[in-house]
């Protein structure tokens, strides 16, 4: 089966190919805010609204004349961002459809411009595009180097390549037509898996994972590095310094816990182990959306991308390893219930780490009961 998978790897840059590659992200900025003015001028007036290539035709008769910046950047960066135009508006008028029908409950999402006081962004490169050991080739910025060595997957079709920003960082994504063979069926015992915020994840066969000690550490300092910026008058140097400083701090705390999901899913998944050592099926709570989003605080905040985060690895994972993932019922008291007797408690306060059955008089460890039950339920 031909599957499309995404590589991302950072990019050495020295100041000139940072300058270029600016460049570029800032001429794909340009390219998209014009093709929405021109396609709400035109759709105003009632006239035919120009696409990607009617567009790009039209920047090419006034690149000679208006902006001869572009002869600097490559054509791609323009015609992808054009294309993103044309495909921002395809799913707001597909969502619009969806409303009417009452398919569709939130917004439609109309078409924004992009500001580069938000971020620098991204530009999207077809064409020539090559990948070494060491370094990539893409049109107009030449050979990079790139962070990581043997990473990306070289000798491969690539379908597109992105270059982006991300606090004061470069890196390059490509996108790869791979053929997939379909991996054997996992054979091993079900397990269950409870997320949590002090703990990570506990693992119906008794593994847990931590959350990372330094994450604590650093939420408090990101706690006050929020609160010097905030502080700082709006449009100053100072608050420009402070919310880089910030960004940074974002960028780091999110690596951190994206190595600990990482570590965490890639052994539950177990691809490079037998199938026999693989489990067959990973049950996993349903997450309550709304429920989540109400959550304020910092620290719940950043456990609560975890767990989305978390299961999508373990989703995209187990598809690769032949592993099965299911999903408990939203309202399944996965917490609630003794797995020894099915009994069912009516309240369990959060704080409650143990507890002991009522009934059949079990003691048990919070997060490893719901575990068990998850598993049962495979
Ligand atoms: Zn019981």
């Amino acid at each position: 089966m031909k599957v499309k998978r995404g590589y991302k790897a950072e990019l050495d840059l020295n100041n000139e190919q940072v300058t270029l590659a600016k460049k570029h992200c800032g001429a794909a900025r340009w390219a998209y805010n014009y093709a929405l003015i021109r396609k709400k001028a035109n759709y105003e007036q009632g006239l035919h609204t120009p696409y990607a290539a009617e567009l790009h035709r039209e920047i090419n008769v006034l690149k000679r004349t208006d902006f001869p910046w572009m002869y600097e950047v490559s054509k791609c960066a323009l015609q992808e961002a054009l294309r993103d135009a044309d495909d921002a508006f395809k799913h707001f008028f597909r969502k619009v459809a969806l409303k009417k029908q009452g398919l569709w409950k939130g917004k439609c999402g109309y078409p924004q411009f992009k500001s580069k006081k938000k971020a620098i962004g991204s530009a999207r490169f077809t064409g020539t595009i090559h990948v070494y050991a060491d370094a990539m080739q893409l049109p107009r910025l030449g050979l990079l180097r790139l962070k990581e060595h043997e990473y990306l997957p070289m000798n491969k079709k690539i379908g597109s390549a992105t270059l982006s920003e991300h606090a004061g960082r470069w890196f390059v994504s490509i996108c790869v037509h791979e053929e997939q063979v379909e991996p054997p069926k996992a054979t091993g015992e079900p397990i269950g898996v409870d997320l949590g915020i002090k703990t990570l994840a506990t693992v119906s066969d008794g593994r847990t994972f931590a959350n990372p000690k330094a994450l604590r550490k650093k939420l408090n300092k990101l706690k006050r590095a929020a609160r010097q910026h905030s502080r700082k008058h709006t449009g100053s140097k100072n608050r420009q310094k402070a919310r880089q400083r910030l960004a940074k701090m974002h960028v780091r705390i999110a690596n951190v816990r994206k190595d600990a999901l990482h570590k965490a899913t890639s052994a539950l998944v177990a691809k490079t182990k037998p199938e026999s050592a693989r489990p067959r099926v990973i049950v996993l709570e349903d997450l309550n959306v709304s429920g989540m989003l109400k959550n304020h605080k910092l620290a719940l905040a950043c456990a609560d991308v975890g767990l989305y985060e978390f299961r999508r690895q373990v989703e995209y994972k187990a598809r690769f390893a032949g592993v099965e993932v299911l999903f408990a019922a939203r309202w399944y008291p996965s917490s609630k219930t003794c797995h020894a007797c099915q009994h069912v408690v009516e309240t369990l306060p959060l704080s409650l780490r143990e507890w002991t059955c009522p009934q059949c008089g079990t003691w048990h460890d919070r997060d490893l009961n719901a575990a068990l039950n998850l598993a049962a339920l495979a």
